[in-house]
């Protein structure tokens, strides 16, 4: 019999979900992967962008701001510095971070910390992304 599968996201301020799913999709730092019930342990390294998961016939759509998923025993444990569900995004503020991120990396500044502009930028995008998801959905 298929076992249900439960998805955990935490970050240092919160227990952002935790629920049972039929599906993860994750954005792995090697490209994304999928889980379903009754998958191999497996750890793994995640990139800033965007996770789904399929529960009840519906995807959803949570930002991770890169972090690890660690697979075991029919559970999903993501692990990562800041997660928020495509619902709770506040769209103004991603906006307003892509800007400074874009006017950032655009400035010819010898001090400038390329990286992590760029990782600000990403960050904004995905999470502009994920709104957009919850938007159409
Ligand atoms: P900002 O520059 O707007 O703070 P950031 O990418 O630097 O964006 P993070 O360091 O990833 O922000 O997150 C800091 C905290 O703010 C986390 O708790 C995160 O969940 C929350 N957060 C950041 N941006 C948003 C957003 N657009 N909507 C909802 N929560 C957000």
């Amino acid at each position: 019999m298929e076992k249900a599968l439960t998805l955990e996201i935490v970050t240092p301020d919160k227990l952002v979900l935790s629920e049972t799913v039929d599906y993860v999709g994750a954005p792995g730092y090697e490209g994304e992967f999928g889980v379903l019930p009754n998958h191999i342990p497996f750890l793994a390294a995640l990139q800033i962008g965007n996770l789904y998961y399929k529960a009840g016939g519906r995807t959803n759509y949570v930002f991770v701001s890169g972090g690890f998923a660690d697979i075991s025993n029919n559970k999903v444990t993501i692990l990562a510095e800041s997660a928020e569900k495509a619902e709770e995004i506040d769209v103004e503020r991603a906006r307003k971070a892509k800007e400074r991120a874009e006017q950032r990396m655009a400035q010819q500044k010898e001090k400038l910390d390329y990286a992590r502009a760029q990782a600000a930028l990403q960050r904004a995008m995905s999470r502009l992304k994920a709104a957009q998801h919850e938007k159409a959905a």
